[in-house]
């Protein structure tokens, strides 16, 4: 349940309501707007006397949340969550759009450190490039591990780039929280649980990319477990879904951005790369994911997709994203937004 409190309630009466939330046992998450304040309460309903909170002091009212996630919806936080990321604080989820552009995998210092500058000069905030990969075959390059993170972290310091990388297992969560501004969580990693309370321990952001199958409750449920586990920075990502659909790798479910939109405050950033898994279709999908309101791109860029370690066939050219970025800005213009 969600207690709305009157505009103008002072820090003691919130905290009254909160002491009282706590004695029935719930877990109080304050959520302090510009105008008033709402407690979201979560737990076990039924040993709570709602009339004793009801007559509590400068309460207005108590709803309760219907969606099955709480925290990630809007029913608890109506304004948009804005997160910043990397050292110079970009925002996703406010009124710029943002670009993260780079290769699937980190494949040696000196290919990475040259596409973060080409990125870059695109216009990119962000640098994507895994150094765990979850490759759907055990004999497939497995990225470079931690000594990839350390190039990510050295391409970070030269660009001032947020770096987003992907964590794949518990184990390695806390040396790629130390390389990386944005931890990635993989689509097959999407309903690993332990995975994501892990992550929910960490104070950095999380781009949550959506499972394979995974219908947007799972996916919100999924978001629901980071924000539970204390981490409330969590960013979500459209990679496209598994259909019966050949002519392209996954389909990019762009409804899914207006309807994540409707449901949750979260950002929401789309992934044309993984979502058609082909080069061509990638700058046509970027265009259409800003104008069905992305908060964010996500690209795979690489300066010789034929020879790329991993995922070739999806990444643009440093050249093709520059290019881009024209049209992009244009319709982010037309929905009154910027890039
Ligand atoms: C990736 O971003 O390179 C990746 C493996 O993505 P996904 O988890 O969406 O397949
Ligand atoms: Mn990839």
């Amino acid at each position: 349940m969600v207690i709305v409190m009157k505009p103008g309630a002072s820090d003691e009466q919130i905290q009254h309501v909160i002491d009282l939330v706590r004695e029935f046992g719930l877990k109080d998450h304050p959520i302090y707007g510009t105008d008033r304040t709402v407690i979201a309460c979560i737990g076990d309903k039924r040993a709570v006397d709602k009339g004793a909170i009801e007559t509590a002091p400068m309460v207005e009212r108590v709803v309760p949340i219907l969606a099955p996630y709480k925290m990630a919806s809007t029913e608890v936080k109506q304004t948009r969550t804005t997160i910043e990321i990397g050292p110079e604080k970009f925002p996703v989820g406010g009124n710029k759009v943002g670009l993260i552009a780079g290769p699937c995998a980190v494949e040696s210092r000196d290919q990475l450190l040259r596409i973060a500058d080409a990125v870059k000069d695109a216009g990119a905030i962000g640098l994507r490039g895994g150094a765990y990969k979850p490759r759907t075959s055990p004999y497939s390059f497995q990225g470079m591990q931690e000594e990839g993170l350390e190039i990510l972290a050295e391409a970070g310091r030269n660009t001032g780039l947020a770096i987003v990388t992907e964590v794949v297992g518990v184990e390695t969560v806390d040396v790629v929280a130390e390389h990386a501004d944005v931890l990635q969580i993989g689509a097959r990693n999407m309903q690993h649980y332990p995975l994501l309370e892990a992550v929910g321990k960490v104070g950095k952001p999380v781009l949550l990319k959506r499972g394979l199958s995974a219908q947007l409750e799972e996916f919100l449920l999924a978001a629901e477990y980071i924000i539970n586990a204390g981490n409330e920075q969590v960013i979500l990502c459209e990679r496209g879904i598994r259909t019966y659909e050949k002519y392209v790798r996954n389909t990019l479910a762009l409804a899914a951005v207006p309807e994540l939109n409707e449901r949750s405050h979260l950002p929401v950033v789309v992934d044309p790369s993984h979502g058609t898994g082909h080069a061509h279709l990638v700058p046509a999908m970027c265009r259409a994911a800003i104008a069905a309101g992305a908060d964010a791109l996500i690209i795979e860029c690489h300066a010789d997709p034929e020879h790329a370690l991993s995922d070739g066939a999806q990444c643009l050219t440093p050249a093709v994203l520059s290019k881009l970025t024209g049209s992009l800005k244009r319709i982010a213009q037309a929905i009154g937004r910027e890039l």
